[in-house]
């Protein structure tokens, strides 16, 4: 029987990166096609060294502009891009058990792509947009994209300048605390990237870090263990996912 959502009720954190770990894509490189091989210009390509790799997709959103391909096309094109298989059925699950999982997004994409996304897949009800932490987008009175820093992070060595998914995962946990009088009672962070690192160490020994197979932190992980207290969870795709849960749910 579900567990009812009241002030003594034990709840879940389930916290997701988007690329790679939902959208089987990189939606930063998967914007890219529509280019369709045109180069960029070198005075772009050298940002991503320069000045970072927000200001560089900026630069990007602006030659976009240029080419003459505005929003309605890159929305169309990121509607596209695949979840990552299997990520319906596991989503169905958690959906049909809402009592007890609170859902978010801690993504380096930004929020247009991600709503574009989650709302032609009809995941918007899985995380709504307080629920998804990222960089704010929006087109402007032109039609160019332009996108902002989440904040601005010069603190934690592990993370870019625009966001430290540590600190975020943190802030929002602090902040349950706060409204619920009580914290999680688990919290599983699903994510592939070197920016996943940061939030996976600063998890303890009641968590989890589904770290997908094939891509950087399983491989960051498994060069120290020790580093990271919660248990690690190597994952493909959405139906390692759907076992992990299940057999989550059965330990609780
Ligand atoms: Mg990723």
């Amino acid at each position: 029987m579900a567990v009812k959502h009241g002030s003594t009720a034990k709840r879940t954190l389930l916290a997701f990166d988007f690329d790679h770990t939902i959208c089987e894509e990189n939606t930063d490189i998967f914007v890219l096609r529509l280019l369709e091989g045109k180069e960029l210009p070198e005075e772009i390509s050298v940002l991503r060294k320069t000045a970072g790799w927000t200001k560089y997709m900026q630069a990007i959103f602006e030659f976009l502009h240029d080419q003459g391909i505005g929003g309605d096309a890159i929305r169309a094109h990121m509607q596209r891009a695949p979840l990552v298989s299997g990520m319906v059925e596991f989503f169905q699950h958690i959906r049909l058990n809402r009592d007890t999982y609170d859902c978010i997004i801690i993504s380096d994409s930004n929020s247009l792509f991600i709503w574009y996304i989650l709302h032609y897949c009809r995941l918007e009800d899985i995380f709504p947009s307080n629920s998804v932490y990222t960089n704010p987008a929006r087109l402007d009175e032109d039609d160019c994209l332009r996108i902002e820093y989440h904040h601005q992070n010069s603190t934690c060595r592990m993370s870019a300048d625009n966001l430290c998914k540590g600190r975020v995962l943190e802030e929002h946990m602090d902040r349950f605390h706060t409204q619920h009088s009580q914290h999680y009672q688990s919290i599983v962070f699903f994510g592939d990237g070197m920016n996943d690192y940061c939030p996976s160490t600063r998890l303890g020994t009641a968590d989890y870090v589904a770290a997908r197979k094939g891509y950087k932190l399983l491989d960051k992980i498994n060069q120290d263990p020790a580093k990271v207290k919660a248990g690690i969870v190597p994952w493909t795709d959405g139906k390692d996912l759907l076992n992990f849960i299940h057999n989550f749910e059965k330990s609780l």
